[in-house]
């Protein structure tokens, strides 16, 4: 298994771990890009946005509801953050196991470059 993030579900790599149940786990990333950036990301492997099918749908939104929880929960909703999925080549997608930044605590400017 080559993964990264399927290394970084199973144990196999180290990672700061700041959520995790049977569906999903949010760790933080190894190159933040603001005060707040944390991967919320499915224990199943799937590799972009574009191989979501219809029996994701239920993953799809529990992986926006965990983001916004734990967004909640360290006081970022008052301030505002962003969701992000990078999805293949021209969005600058690096680790093909789909996953969801939440980035926040600065202020952002859009459009992204
Ligand atoms: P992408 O560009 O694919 O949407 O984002 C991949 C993200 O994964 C990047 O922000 C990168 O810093 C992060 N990342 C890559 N390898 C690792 C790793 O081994 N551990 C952690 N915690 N984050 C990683
Ligand atoms: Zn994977």
């Amino acid at each position: 298994m080559e993964c990264i993030f399927c290394k970084i579900i199973n144990g196999e790599l180290n990672s700061e771990i700041v959520f995790d149940n049977e569906n999903i786990i949010g760790f933080n990333d190894i190159n933040p890009v603001a005060p707040t950036h944390v991967l919320f990301v499915p224990r199943k492997h799937i590799e972009k946005v574009d191989d979501f099918e219809t029996e994701d749908l239920a993953l799809i939104g529990e992986l926006i509801y965990r983001a916004k929880e734990y967004a909640k929960k360290i006081g970022l909703n008052s301030s505002g953050y962003r969701l992000v999925f990078n999805n293949g080549k021209d969005a600058g997608q690096a680790v093909f196991h789909i996953h969801l930044h939440l980035i926040g605590g600065r202020i952002m400017s859009w459009p992204p470059g």
